[in-house]
């Protein structure tokens, strides 16, 4: 089969609240062939997010039961909740030629790379700490105990950042978009 009918399955990590969300929405309204992976997860909904556009969000046991039935590709525990990227269309969609991101943390990019190594995966990665640590805050979502939470898991997170194809440092917006797209559009 030519390699222009094979879909990609991109892989993109980095810190909670390093701005993955917003680099892959751009790169989702720049490219339409481009499809992101939508997670379930146990965490309660922020204001503003929505079922089945932002997360599926599921109670505990019936995450519990995904996982049992083997319905996860992969998942991960993050800060207390459960994480993880349904299988349902992933493979299928990658077999029929498109692009599939999943934007995930670190332990379940692990998995995805021995699952498929020739995913390209992407850590994303703050300017500085000091940086982060403000962007997480101006969510104004975190209590004091979650940011420093996440602060911590950002750490150990940043320190695996050369397992990855690719790293990109989150400053300039328009910057580390194009870089994106360099490196899923090697050709274009
Ligand atoms: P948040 O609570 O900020 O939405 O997400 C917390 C972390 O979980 C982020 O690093 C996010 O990328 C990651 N995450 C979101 N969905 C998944 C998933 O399906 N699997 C894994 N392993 N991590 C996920």
């Amino acid at each position: 089969m030519p390699a222009n009918q094979l879909g990609k399955l991109i892989v993109i990590t980095g810190p909670s609240g390093v701005g993955k969300g917003t680099l892959v929405n751009f790169l989702l309204q720049r490219h339409p062939q481009l499809k992101l992976s939508i997670s379930a997860t146990t965490r309660q909904p922020r204001p503003g997010e929505v079922e089945g556009v932002n997360y599926f969000f599921l109670n505990k046991k019936d995450f519990e039961t995904a996982i049992l039935n083997q319905e996860l590709l992969e998942w991960a525990e993050y800060a207390g909740n459960y994480y993880g990227t349904p299988k349902a269309g992933v493979i299928e969609e990658i077999k029929q030629g498109n692009y599939i991101i999943l934007e995930i943390e670190l332990a379940g990019a692990r998995s995805v790379a021995d699952l498929f190594p020739e995913a390209l995966r992407i850590f994303i990665l703050p300017p500085s700490i000091e940086e982060l640590e403000q962007r997480i805050r101006n969510r104004g979502t975190n209590t004091e105990e979650s940011i420093a939470n996440r602060l911590e898991i950002a750490q150990k997170e940043i320190a695996a950042r050369d397992e990855f194809d690719l790293q990109i440092v989150n400053d300039d917006l328009e910057q580390a978009i194009a870089l994106l797209e360099a490196a899923i559009f090697p050709s274009s």
